[in-house]
């Protein structure tokens, strides 16, 4: 795929190099980076409309056809090729599709949605063989092409190695000529780090793209450096599931152990007016996990911030947890309490819930990026660049800690102190570098119920749900999650669960769902015909679930053919924990992720596990 990918980008690159960015962009079904919050995602009615009216079929023969086929895409391609027109329209182009599909994303407002159909039923009638399948799914915001993101990376990097762009138009078709391929391969390697590494501190295509046509790859890092106000992907951590694991894993280096507050990360950006000016609050950010821009839920925070900067510190960019905090016990509230203020927009004096800010990690200081530093190095100047205020600006408690016993007392402190539990990091030597948009082994999360249960919670994507009964009747009372495969295609049943819900909580599900109830299960969702349940949903909700183990399943898809051909991974005794707003199904647990989790049970690890089977 990766190679497929990269002839088509030297195509543009020799042929209609404008076709570039918004050819990236197409791959990735993405419009702008997600901080400028531009995004797909049309309701499949208005969708079933457009091509309604251009096909001549009702929504209801559409709906039927989709609940036989699982796809839109399919039925709409299908509809395509069977439609007659007068007239060949010329073909598409991809500046053309990337242009109307951002108009369409601006559109908002009710008298927008005519306009909308109208503008997509101008593209529809132009679709000629299979384009009518990709622009539908683009339109609703699941493509589905099997290529993450690396991939596609990656094929840009091998693109330009074959093909290097020139502004000069002496194009060279092919760069691989005349080359061993040995040599070949280590220039590959070497442009797809320099484009990965870029894409990490600047991810922004409408800053790379334009910088790699103009000047070349190895340009990039003069041009396209982390720059306050352009988010970072975060660095994630990996369970750890025992003191001794930390020790294990961190090999006599140094680490220390980071209290693990329970809230909402936040990354803070305050840029300079200049390079040398002073900060310029009113382009200060706040970016969460995804990096969605989360300033307007924030005004409290960024109205603190000049109290945070010392006199002489001008441009920062700061890794926190935004925690609920009440101001008047002094004491951290839990993650619920936080998540009942409004998402966006919100008025200074209506704000109920005060929160504090407990800072972690620096990642770039007066305009010095700083992610290759130590983790030693970024917290000394944490010390010297910033003044803390109780109960509104925090550095995270820690504790270098040497032995298993303080690593336990520490754990307990955190504990007693509100946390989930510990962070614990590198801090010197090339591990204790900001590993940007990795989940990595050089942060470990241990947290308190990880020492006696199954390891990490588990992110799980809701597709169906079982009508109530008794008590519940008019809510669901149960629902099927998923997991996603690594190729983010497909769907995969994981367990059914009915645990953890109050019955309000259930009736507020019930209401949040009403709006992803689909007529039949998509056909990338995986499961077995005795799970169906009494109404799908399309892929939407994600929630955390703890469980009690891990098992092979005969009916639930989970990894299925990871392990054995025939059986998946089952989770046993799910309990919902909390609604995962700040993560897309894109981003719920995977079937990796949920294997590993299997093999690092300790009955699985020492073979002594009968294999249970469930029902
Ligand atoms: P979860 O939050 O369920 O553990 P996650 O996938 O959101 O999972 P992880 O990498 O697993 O993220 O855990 C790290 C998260 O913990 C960070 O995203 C951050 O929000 C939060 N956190 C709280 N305290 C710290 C800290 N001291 N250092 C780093 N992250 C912290």
């Amino acid at each position: 795929m990766v190679e497929f990918l990269s002839n088509y980008f030297r195509s543009v690159i020799a042929l209609t190099p404008d076709d570039l960015l918004p050819s990236v962009y197409m791959c990735l079904n993405q419009l702008a980076p997600a901080y400028h919050s531009l995004e797909l995602g049309i309701a499949e009615t208005y969708l079933m409309k457009a091509v309604g009216q251009c096909t001549g079929r009702t929504v209801a023969q559409l709906r039927a056809a989709v609940a036989r086929e699982g796809d839109l895409g399919t039925v709409a391609a299908h509809a395509r090729a069977t439609q007659r027109t007068m007239f060949q329209q010329p073909p598409l182009k991809a500046r053309r599709v990337f242009n109307a599909l951002k108009d369409i994303a601006r559109m908002t407002g009710q008298a927008s949605v005519n306009k909308k159909i109208a503008k997509i039923q101008s593209l529809f009638t132009a679709c000629r063989n299979c384009e009518a399948k990709y622009l539908v799914r683009s339109l609703e915001g699941k493509l589905r092409i099997g290529l993450a993101e690396q991939s596609v990376l990656q094929a840009l990097a091998l693109a330009v190695t074959v093909t290097p762009p020139s502004p000069q138009g002496q194009l060279m078709l092919d760069a691989s000529k005349g080359i061993s391929p040995e040599q070949f391969k280590a220039r590959v390697d070497a442009n797809a780090l320099l484009i990965k590494t870029t894409y990490c501190e600047c991810p922004n295509y409408d800053a790379i793209i334009p910088v790699l046509l103009e000047h070349g790859v190895e340009s990039l890092p003069k041009h396209c450096r982390l720059t306050p106000g352009v988010p970072l992907k975060p660095m994630l951590a990996h369970p750890a599931r025992g003191v001794q694991e930390l020790f294990d894993r961190f090999e006599g280096s140094q680490f220390t152990c980071e209290w693990k507050y329970d809230g909402e990360r936040a990354q803070i950006h305050v840029p300079s007016t200049t390079d040398d000016g002073a900060p310029d609050y009113s382009r200060a950010a706040i970016f969460s996990r995804n990096q969605e821009n989360n300033t307007s839920k924030y005004p409290d925070v960024l109205c603190r911030l000049p109290s945070l900067l010392k006199d002489n510190t001008r441009s920062c960019v700061l890794d926190c947890e935004v925690v609920a905090y009440d101001p008047v016990q002094k004491q951290i509230l839990p993650f619920q309490i936080l998540s009942t203020r409004k998402r966006k927009d919100a008025n200074e004096s209506d704000i109920k819930v005060q929160v504090c800010v407990f800072i972690f990690d620096l990642l770039y200081l007066n305009g010095e990026p700083l992610v290759t530093s130590p983790l030693r190095k970024r917290r000394e100047l944490l010390s010297e660049n910033f003044n803390y205020t109780p109960g509104e600006w925090e550095r995270a408690t820690h504790k270098d800690c040497t032995s298993a016993e303080e690593v336990q007392q520490e754990l307990s402190e955190g504990v007693k102190g509100s946390c989930e539990g510990l962070m614990v990091k590198a801090l010197e030597g090339p591990r204790s570098k900001y590993d940007i948009a990795r989940r990595s082994h050089n942060w470990l999360k241990l947290k308190k119920d990880y020492l006696e249960g199954v390891g990490d919670t588990v992110d799980a994507v809701v597709i169906g749900g079982y009508y109530g009964k008794g008590k519940r009747a008019g809510t669901y009372g149960g629902f099927l999650l998923a997991c996603r495969d690594d190729q983010g295609d497909e769907y995969q049943s994981l367990c059914k669960i009915g645990t953890g819900f109050t019955d309000e909580l259930l009736q507020t599900l019930t209401a949040e769902l009403k709006q992803h109830v689909i007529d039949a299960p998509r056909s990338y969702y995986r499961y077995d015909a005795g799970h169906i349940p009494d109404a799908w949903f399309s892929p939407a909700l994600v929630w955390e679930v703890r469980c009690a183990d891990l098992s092979l399943s005969p009916s639930h898809r989970a990894a299925q053919g990871l392990l054995d051909r025939d059986k998946g991974i089952s989770l046993r005794f799910p309990r919902f924990v909390r609604s995962r707003d700040d993560k897309t199904p894109e981003q719920a647990t995977t079937a990796q992720q949920i294997m590993q989790m299997y093999l690092n049970q300790d009955q699985v690890k020492n073979n002594t596990q009968t294999q249970q089977v469930e029902d």
